[in-house]
Protein backbone atom coordinates (compact mmCIF):
# COMPACT_ATOMS: atom_id res chain seq x y z
CA UNK A 1 0.00 0.00 0.00
CA UNK A 2 1.13 3.86 0.05
CA UNK A 3 3.87 4.35 2.34
CA UNK A 4 3.49 6.28 5.44
CA UNK A 5 5.31 8.98 6.00
CA UNK A 6 5.53 11.84 8.37
CA UNK A 7 6.42 14.36 5.90
CA UNK A 8 7.08 17.03 9.16
CA UNK A 9 9.95 15.29 9.93
CA UNK A 10 11.46 13.43 7.16
CA UNK A 11 13.92 15.78 5.27
CA UNK A 12 14.82 12.87 2.79
CA UNK A 13 18.56 12.10 4.03
CA UNK A 14 17.81 8.36 3.73
CA UNK A 15 19.68 7.69 7.15
CA UNK A 16 17.10 5.22 8.28
CA UNK A 17 17.47 3.60 4.82
CA UNK A 18 20.85 2.98 5.73
CA UNK A 19 21.04 1.79 9.39
CA UNK A 20 17.75 -0.71 9.16
CA UNK A 21 19.22 -3.79 10.38
CA UNK A 22 16.62 -5.81 8.26
CA UNK A 23 17.38 -3.75 4.79
CA UNK A 24 13.66 -3.52 4.45
CA UNK A 25 13.14 0.52 4.43
CA UNK A 26 13.72 2.12 0.50
CA UNK A 27 13.75 5.76 -0.53
CA UNK A 28 10.48 6.86 -2.04
CA UNK A 29 9.53 9.43 -4.35
CA UNK A 30 6.02 10.68 -5.95
CA UNK A 31 5.82 10.40 -9.53
CA UNK A 32 6.79 13.90 -10.18
CA UNK A 33 9.79 13.95 -7.51
CA UNK A 34 11.24 11.16 -9.96
CA UNK A 35 10.67 13.36 -13.28
CA UNK A 36 12.78 15.93 -11.71
CA UNK A 37 15.51 13.53 -10.28
CA UNK A 38 15.79 12.18 -13.97
CA UNK A 39 16.09 15.24 -15.62
CA UNK A 40 18.62 16.26 -12.90
CA UNK A 41 20.16 12.84 -13.63
CA UNK A 42 20.20 13.31 -17.28
CA UNK A 43 21.76 17.47 -16.79
CA UNK A 44 24.46 16.88 -14.69
CA UNK A 45 27.72 15.76 -15.77
CA UNK A 46 29.09 12.50 -14.81
CA UNK A 47 30.47 12.42 -11.27
CA UNK A 48 33.83 10.56 -10.67
CA UNK A 49 33.09 8.23 -7.63
CA UNK A 50 33.32 9.29 -4.17
CA UNK A 51 36.06 7.66 -2.53
CA UNK A 52 35.92 7.21 1.66
CA UNK A 53 39.15 8.83 2.59
CA UNK A 54 38.87 6.28 5.65
CA UNK A 55 38.03 3.34 3.95
CA UNK A 56 40.98 3.94 1.83
CA UNK A 57 43.15 4.54 3.99
CA UNK A 58 42.25 1.68 6.34
CA UNK A 59 42.39 -0.67 2.64
CA UNK A 60 46.05 0.91 2.28
CA UNK A 61 47.13 0.17 5.97
CA UNK A 62 46.10 -3.48 5.42
CA UNK A 63 47.67 -4.20 2.04
CA UNK A 64 51.27 -3.67 3.88
CA UNK A 65 50.79 -6.87 5.72
CA UNK A 66 51.04 -10.27 3.12
CA UNK A 67 51.64 -14.11 4.08
CA UNK A 68 50.55 -16.70 6.17
CA UNK A 69 52.80 -17.38 9.65
CA UNK A 70 52.99 -20.56 11.99
CA UNK A 71 54.32 -20.54 15.41
CA UNK A 72 56.53 -23.31 15.33
CA UNK A 73 56.34 -24.50 19.38
CA UNK A 74 59.38 -26.42 20.91
CA UNK A 75 60.37 -27.46 23.80
CA UNK A 76 63.89 -28.32 24.16
CA UNK A 77 63.80 -29.13 20.04
CA UNK A 78 61.41 -31.20 20.34
CA UNK A 79 58.58 -29.57 18.50
CA UNK A 80 54.77 -29.94 19.41
CA UNK A 81 52.49 -31.67 16.57
CA UNK A 82 50.28 -28.76 16.80
CA UNK A 83 52.48 -26.80 14.93
CA UNK A 84 52.75 -28.99 11.92
CA UNK A 85 48.92 -29.30 11.92
CA UNK A 86 48.93 -25.24 11.47
CA UNK A 87 51.04 -25.56 8.43
CA UNK A 88 48.31 -27.74 6.78
CA UNK A 89 45.74 -25.47 7.45
CA UNK A 90 47.75 -22.89 6.55
CA UNK A 91 48.81 -23.52 3.42
CA UNK A 92 45.21 -24.08 2.28
CA UNK A 93 44.75 -20.56 3.69
CA UNK A 94 47.82 -19.54 1.91
CA UNK A 95 46.83 -20.56 -1.51
CA UNK A 96 43.21 -18.99 -1.44
CA UNK A 97 45.42 -15.69 -0.72
CA UNK A 98 47.94 -16.45 -3.11
CA UNK A 99 50.92 -15.58 -0.63
CA UNK A 100 53.66 -17.25 0.64
CA UNK A 101 53.43 -19.76 4.01
CA UNK A 102 56.56 -19.01 6.19
CA UNK A 103 57.07 -20.57 9.81
CA UNK A 104 58.25 -18.58 12.88
CA UNK A 105 61.32 -20.82 14.79
CA UNK A 106 62.27 -19.54 17.74
CA UNK A 107 64.90 -21.47 20.15
CA UNK A 108 68.37 -22.15 21.20
CA UNK A 109 69.67 -24.75 18.31
CA UNK A 110 66.16 -25.76 16.47
CA UNK A 111 67.60 -24.82 13.25
CA UNK A 112 66.66 -28.23 12.01
CA UNK A 113 63.30 -27.11 12.93
CA UNK A 114 63.16 -24.94 9.75
CA UNK A 115 63.70 -27.97 7.31
CA UNK A 116 60.88 -30.18 9.40
CA UNK A 117 58.89 -26.54 8.65
CA UNK A 118 59.22 -27.21 5.44
CA UNK A 119 58.61 -30.81 4.77
CA UNK A 120 55.44 -29.67 6.84
CA UNK A 121 54.78 -27.16 3.89
CA UNK A 122 56.52 -24.02 5.12
CA UNK A 123 57.89 -21.93 1.65
CA UNK A 124 60.18 -19.42 4.65
CA UNK A 125 61.35 -19.87 7.76
CA UNK A 126 62.07 -16.93 9.74
CA UNK A 127 64.62 -18.25 12.64
CA UNK A 128 65.84 -16.34 15.66
CA UNK A 129 68.21 -18.90 16.76
CA UNK A 130 69.93 -17.39 20.58
CA UNK A 131 70.67 -19.34 24.14
CA UNK A 132 68.50 -16.60 25.61
CA UNK A 133 65.38 -18.13 23.84
CA UNK A 134 66.29 -21.91 25.40
CA UNK A 135 63.13 -21.93 27.49
CA UNK A 136 60.04 -20.51 26.84
CA UNK A 137 60.03 -17.15 28.96
CA UNK A 138 56.73 -14.72 27.78
CA UNK A 139 58.68 -11.59 27.75
CA UNK A 140 61.60 -13.26 25.74
CA UNK A 141 59.37 -14.94 23.01
CA UNK A 142 57.00 -11.84 22.90
CA UNK A 143 59.87 -9.53 21.90
CA UNK A 144 60.90 -11.85 19.63
CA UNK A 145 57.89 -12.47 17.25
CA UNK A 146 56.87 -8.89 17.81
CA UNK A 147 60.23 -8.00 16.35
CA UNK A 148 58.94 -10.25 13.36
CA UNK A 149 56.06 -9.31 12.60
CA UNK A 150 56.76 -5.21 12.68
CA UNK A 151 60.26 -6.45 10.62
CA UNK A 152 58.04 -8.13 8.04
CA UNK A 153 54.14 -7.36 8.43
CA UNK A 154 52.24 -10.55 7.75
CA UNK A 155 48.36 -11.00 7.58
CA UNK A 156 47.60 -13.85 9.92
CA UNK A 157 49.75 -15.99 12.17
CA UNK A 158 48.68 -19.32 13.34
CA UNK A 159 49.60 -20.80 16.79
CA UNK A 160 48.39 -24.08 18.63
CA UNK A 161 46.48 -22.98 21.63
CA UNK A 162 48.38 -25.05 24.07
CA UNK A 163 49.73 -23.83 27.12
CA UNK A 164 52.88 -21.96 25.68
CA UNK A 165 50.55 -21.12 22.66
CA UNK A 166 47.80 -19.37 24.43
CA UNK A 167 50.66 -17.43 26.53
CA UNK A 168 52.41 -16.05 23.61
CA UNK A 169 48.97 -15.45 21.50
CA UNK A 170 47.22 -13.00 23.81
CA UNK A 171 50.56 -11.32 24.95
CA UNK A 172 51.87 -10.57 21.03
CA UNK A 173 48.07 -9.39 20.01
CA UNK A 174 48.07 -7.10 22.93
CA UNK A 175 51.42 -5.39 22.08
CA UNK A 176 50.57 -5.29 17.92
CA UNK A 177 47.23 -4.10 18.47
CA UNK A 178 45.16 -6.25 17.02
CA UNK A 179 42.62 -9.41 17.66
CA UNK A 180 42.75 -13.11 18.60
CA UNK A 181 40.30 -15.49 18.29
CA UNK A 182 41.07 -18.73 20.63
CA UNK A 183 40.63 -22.17 20.09
CA UNK A 184 39.28 -22.06 16.32
CA UNK A 185 37.20 -25.09 14.91
CA UNK A 186 37.50 -23.72 11.34
CA UNK A 187 39.41 -21.63 9.43
CA UNK A 188 39.11 -20.26 5.46
CA UNK A 189 39.50 -16.65 4.01
CA UNK A 190 36.37 -14.61 2.67
CA UNK A 191 36.15 -12.39 -1.04
CA UNK A 192 37.61 -9.58 1.08
CA UNK A 193 41.34 -11.28 1.94
CA UNK A 194 39.47 -11.30 5.76
CA UNK A 195 40.59 -14.57 7.79
CA UNK A 196 36.69 -16.09 9.05
CA UNK A 197 37.75 -17.60 12.41
CA UNK A 198 34.99 -20.34 13.12
CA UNK A 199 34.68 -21.46 16.88
CA UNK A 200 31.56 -22.60 19.18
CA UNK A 201 30.10 -19.91 21.60
CA UNK A 202 27.72 -19.70 24.29
CA UNK A 203 28.54 -23.01 25.63
CA UNK A 204 28.86 -25.26 22.16
CA UNK A 205 25.36 -24.18 21.44
CA UNK A 206 26.34 -22.01 18.51
CA UNK A 207 29.39 -21.67 16.40
CA UNK A 208 30.44 -18.20 15.49
CA UNK A 209 32.73 -16.87 12.87
CA UNK A 210 34.72 -14.01 14.00
CA UNK A 211 36.80 -11.43 11.95
CA UNK A 212 39.46 -9.09 12.67
CA UNK A 213 38.30 -6.98 9.57
CA UNK A 214 40.05 -3.68 10.63
CA UNK A 215 43.39 -4.61 12.12
CA UNK A 216 46.59 -6.70 10.89
CA UNK A 217 47.59 -9.26 11.57
CA UNK A 218 44.86 -11.31 12.25
CA UNK A 219 45.57 -14.36 15.17
CA UNK A 220 44.13 -17.50 16.17
CA UNK A 221 44.67 -20.44 17.69
CA UNK A 222 44.01 -23.90 17.12
CA UNK A 223 44.01 -26.75 19.65
CA UNK A 224 45.62 -29.77 19.15
CA UNK A 225 44.10 -32.42 16.85
CA UNK A 226 41.50 -30.10 15.36
CA UNK A 227 43.36 -29.56 12.27
CA UNK A 228 44.35 -32.62 10.21
CA UNK A 229 48.01 -33.30 9.70
CA UNK A 230 49.86 -32.69 6.15
CA UNK A 231 51.70 -35.43 4.81
CA UNK A 232 55.19 -35.08 5.00
CA UNK A 233 57.18 -33.98 1.89
CA UNK A 234 60.24 -35.43 2.49
CA UNK A 235 63.65 -33.40 1.58
CA UNK A 236 61.16 -30.22 0.76
CA UNK A 237 63.58 -26.86 0.47
CA UNK A 238 62.69 -23.65 1.57
CA UNK A 239 64.38 -20.24 2.57
CA UNK A 240 65.28 -19.75 6.27
CA UNK A 241 65.81 -15.98 7.08
CA UNK A 242 67.74 -15.51 10.23
CA UNK A 243 66.94 -12.62 12.37
CA UNK A 244 68.50 -11.69 15.94
CA UNK A 245 66.44 -9.88 18.20
CA UNK A 246 68.56 -7.77 21.05
CA UNK A 247 67.42 -8.98 24.27
CA UNK A 248 69.91 -9.71 26.84
CA UNK A 249 69.62 -12.44 29.68
CA UNK A 250 69.62 -9.46 32.05
CA UNK A 251 66.61 -7.92 30.50
CA UNK A 252 64.40 -10.88 31.74
CA UNK A 253 62.57 -10.49 34.54
CA UNK A 254 61.75 -14.22 34.26
CA UNK A 255 64.75 -16.79 35.40
CA UNK A 256 64.43 -20.81 34.91
CA UNK A 257 66.00 -22.32 38.28
CA UNK A 258 65.05 -26.17 37.13
CA UNK A 259 62.19 -27.83 35.09
CA UNK A 260 59.38 -30.33 37.00
CA UNK A 261 57.82 -32.78 34.25
CA UNK A 262 54.21 -32.84 35.18
CA UNK A 263 53.35 -35.98 33.21
CA UNK A 264 52.49 -38.59 35.85
CA UNK A 265 53.89 -41.93 34.97
CA UNK A 266 50.89 -43.64 34.83
CA UNK A 267 49.13 -40.54 32.61
CA UNK A 268 47.31 -41.51 29.71
CA UNK A 269 47.19 -39.45 26.65
CA UNK A 270 44.05 -39.39 25.29
CA UNK A 271 44.64 -36.81 22.27
CA UNK A 272 47.40 -38.86 21.33
CA UNK A 273 46.01 -42.37 21.28
CA UNK A 274 45.02 -43.90 17.82
CA UNK A 275 41.92 -45.89 19.33
CA UNK A 276 39.52 -44.51 22.43
CA UNK A 277 36.69 -46.62 23.71
CA UNK A 278 35.01 -43.62 25.78
CA UNK A 279 32.18 -44.51 28.52
CA UNK A 280 29.17 -41.76 29.59
CA UNK A 281 26.66 -41.72 32.33
CA UNK A 282 25.17 -45.31 30.56
CA UNK A 283 27.78 -46.90 32.18
CA UNK A 284 26.13 -46.59 35.72
CA UNK A 285 29.09 -46.85 37.36
CA UNK A 286 33.05 -46.69 37.99
CA UNK A 287 33.74 -49.97 38.29
CA UNK A 288 31.83 -50.92 34.94
CA UNK A 289 34.67 -48.96 32.79
CA UNK A 290 36.99 -52.23 33.75
CA UNK A 291 34.78 -53.62 30.85
CA UNK A 292 36.10 -50.72 28.33
CA UNK A 293 39.35 -51.29 29.85
CA UNK A 294 39.51 -54.75 28.64
CA UNK A 295 38.27 -53.75 25.41
CA UNK A 296 40.75 -50.83 24.63
CA UNK A 297 43.83 -53.58 25.63
CA UNK A 298 42.41 -55.46 22.96
CA UNK A 299 42.84 -52.58 20.42
CA UNK A 300 46.16 -51.18 21.93
CA UNK A 301 44.22 -48.03 22.98
CA UNK A 302 42.65 -45.98 25.85
CA UNK A 303 39.78 -44.95 27.62
CA UNK A 304 37.97 -42.23 27.50
CA UNK A 305 35.16 -40.29 29.30
CA UNK A 306 32.33 -37.96 28.84
CA UNK A 307 32.30 -34.82 31.24
CA UNK A 308 28.97 -36.90 33.19
CA UNK A 309 31.22 -39.76 33.83
CA UNK A 310 33.68 -37.12 34.90
CA UNK A 311 31.92 -35.36 37.27
CA UNK A 312 30.50 -38.33 38.61
CA UNK A 313 34.03 -39.01 39.36
CA UNK A 314 34.33 -42.51 37.52
CA UNK A 315 37.21 -41.07 35.26
CA UNK A 316 39.96 -38.77 35.93
CA UNK A 317 39.36 -35.08 33.93
CA UNK A 318 42.43 -35.89 31.81
CA UNK A 319 40.56 -38.69 30.34
CA UNK A 320 37.68 -36.26 29.09
CA UNK A 321 37.07 -35.59 25.78
CA UNK A 322 34.54 -32.33 24.55
CA UNK A 323 34.82 -28.59 24.22
CA UNK A 324 36.40 -28.20 28.14
CA UNK A 325 38.61 -31.46 27.91
CA UNK A 326 40.73 -32.85 24.96
CA UNK A 327 39.79 -33.04 21.02
CA UNK A 328 40.72 -35.87 19.91
CA UNK A 329 40.77 -37.77 16.30
CA UNK A 330 41.94 -41.12 16.78
CA UNK A 331 41.49 -44.17 13.54
CA UNK A 332 38.13 -45.30 15.72
CA UNK A 333 36.67 -43.80 18.57
CA UNK A 334 33.69 -45.95 20.29
CA UNK A 335 31.32 -44.06 22.23
CA UNK A 336 29.30 -46.27 24.80
CA UNK A 337 26.64 -44.93 26.53
CA UNK A 338 27.18 -41.32 25.34
CA UNK A 339 24.13 -39.51 24.33
CA UNK A 340 26.15 -37.17 21.94
CA UNK A 341 25.69 -33.45 23.71
CA UNK A 342 27.44 -30.83 21.35
CA UNK A 343 29.84 -30.41 23.84
CA UNK A 344 30.76 -33.51 23.50
CA UNK A 345 30.84 -33.87 19.53
CA UNK A 346 33.18 -30.56 19.17
CA UNK A 347 35.57 -32.92 20.90
CA UNK A 348 35.52 -36.07 18.72
CA UNK A 349 33.48 -36.37 15.81
CA UNK A 350 36.47 -35.77 13.42
CA UNK A 351 37.55 -39.31 14.11
CA UNK A 352 37.93 -41.41 10.80
CA UNK A 353 35.61 -43.92 12.35
CA UNK A 354 32.88 -43.25 15.10
CA UNK A 355 31.01 -46.31 16.63
CA UNK A 356 28.42 -45.64 19.25
CA UNK A 357 26.85 -47.94 21.26
CA UNK A 358 23.59 -46.41 22.70
CA UNK A 359 20.27 -47.94 23.95
CA UNK A 360 18.46 -45.13 22.48
CA UNK A 361 18.08 -45.23 18.78
CA UNK A 362 17.45 -41.38 18.83
CA UNK A 363 20.47 -40.21 20.80
CA UNK A 364 22.57 -37.50 18.70
CA UNK A 365 25.79 -39.18 18.90
CA UNK A 366 24.27 -41.55 16.06
CA UNK A 367 24.53 -38.23 13.55
CA UNK A 368 28.03 -38.42 13.91
CA UNK A 369 28.25 -42.25 13.88
CA UNK A 370 29.97 -44.56 11.08
CA UNK A 371 28.42 -47.92 12.16
CA UNK A 372 25.73 -47.16 15.10
CA UNK A 373 24.75 -49.92 17.53
CA UNK A 374 21.38 -49.99 19.37
CA UNK A 375 20.95 -51.78 22.20
CA UNK A 376 22.61 -52.45 25.46
CA UNK A 377 26.22 -51.80 26.02
CA UNK A 378 26.47 -54.07 29.18
CA UNK A 379 25.72 -57.06 26.24
CA UNK A 380 27.11 -55.39 23.55
CA UNK A 381 30.86 -54.38 24.79
CA UNK A 382 32.01 -57.68 26.11
CA UNK A 383 30.56 -59.42 22.78
CA UNK A 384 32.86 -57.08 20.61
CA UNK A 385 35.87 -57.98 23.22
CA UNK A 386 35.41 -61.89 22.91
CA UNK A 387 34.52 -61.99 19.60
CA UNK A 388 38.50 -59.89 19.08
CA UNK A 389 39.91 -62.64 21.78
CA UNK A 390 38.71 -65.21 19.31
CA UNK A 391 39.93 -63.67 16.16
CA UNK A 392 43.39 -63.29 17.76
CA UNK A 393 43.50 -66.66 19.28
P1 LIG B 1 23.93 -38.51 29.07
O1 LIG B 1 23.62 -37.35 28.22
O2 LIG B 1 23.14 -38.71 30.31
O3 LIG B 1 23.83 -39.79 28.14
C1 LIG B 1 23.87 -41.11 28.63
C2 LIG B 1 23.52 -42.01 27.45
O4 LIG B 1 23.69 -43.36 27.81
C3 LIG B 1 22.09 -41.86 26.98
O5 LIG B 1 22.07 -41.54 25.60
C4 LIG B 1 21.49 -43.26 27.23
O6 LIG B 1 20.57 -43.65 26.22
C5 LIG B 1 22.70 -44.14 27.20
N1 LIG B 1 22.58 -45.38 27.99
C6 LIG B 1 22.21 -45.51 29.28
N2 LIG B 1 22.25 -46.79 29.64
C7 LIG B 1 22.67 -47.50 28.57
C8 LIG B 1 22.91 -48.89 28.34
N3 LIG B 1 22.76 -49.80 29.29
N4 LIG B 1 23.30 -49.27 27.11
C9 LIG B 1 23.47 -48.36 26.11
N5 LIG B 1 23.27 -47.03 26.28
C10 LIG B 1 22.87 -46.61 27.50
N6 LIG B 1 30.48 -32.99 27.92
C11 LIG B 1 31.52 -33.73 27.49
O7 LIG B 1 31.41 -34.95 27.29
N7 LIG B 1 32.75 -33.13 27.29
C12 LIG B 1 32.95 -31.81 27.48
O8 LIG B 1 34.08 -31.34 27.31
C13 LIG B 1 31.86 -31.00 27.90
N8 LIG B 1 31.98 -29.66 28.09
C14 LIG B 1 30.90 -28.93 28.43
C15 LIG B 1 31.00 -27.54 28.51
C16 LIG B 1 29.91 -26.77 28.81
C17 LIG B 1 30.07 -25.29 28.88
C18 LIG B 1 28.66 -27.40 29.05
C19 LIG B 1 27.47 -26.59 29.38
C20 LIG B 1 28.55 -28.76 29.00
C21 LIG B 1 29.65 -29.55 28.68
N9 LIG B 1 29.54 -30.94 28.60
C22 LIG B 1 30.61 -31.65 28.14
C23 LIG B 1 28.36 -31.67 29.06
C24 LIG B 1 27.43 -32.08 27.95
O9 LIG B 1 26.51 -31.04 27.72
C25 LIG B 1 26.62 -33.34 28.38
O10 LIG B 1 25.96 -33.08 29.58
C26 LIG B 1 27.48 -34.59 28.56
O11 LIG B 1 28.32 -34.78 27.47
C27 LIG B 1 26.56 -35.79 28.71
O12 LIG B 1 27.30 -36.92 29.04
P2 LIG B 1 26.78 -38.37 28.68
O13 LIG B 1 26.53 -38.48 27.24
O14 LIG B 1 27.75 -39.33 29.29
O15 LIG B 1 25.45 -38.49 29.54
Amino acid sequence: GEPIIDKEKCIGCQKCVKICPASALEMYFTPEEQKILAELAASAAPVEEEIDPEAAALAKKLAEYKGVWVFVEQTEGEPAKVSWELLGKGKELARALDVELAAIVIGDNVEHLCREAFAHGAEKAYLIDAPVFRYYRTQAYLKAVCHLVETYKPEVILMGATGLGRDLAGAVATVVGTGLTADCTGLAIDDKRNLMQTRPAFGGNIMATIMCDKFRPQMATVRPHVMPMPERQEGAGGEIVRESCPIAEEDILVKVLEIISDRKKDQVDVAGADFIVSGGRGLMAKENFAMLQELADELGGVVGASRSAVDAGWMPQERQVGQTGKTVRPKIYIACGISGAIQHLVGMQDSDIVIAINRDKDAPIFEVATYGIVGDLFKIIPAITNRLRELKA
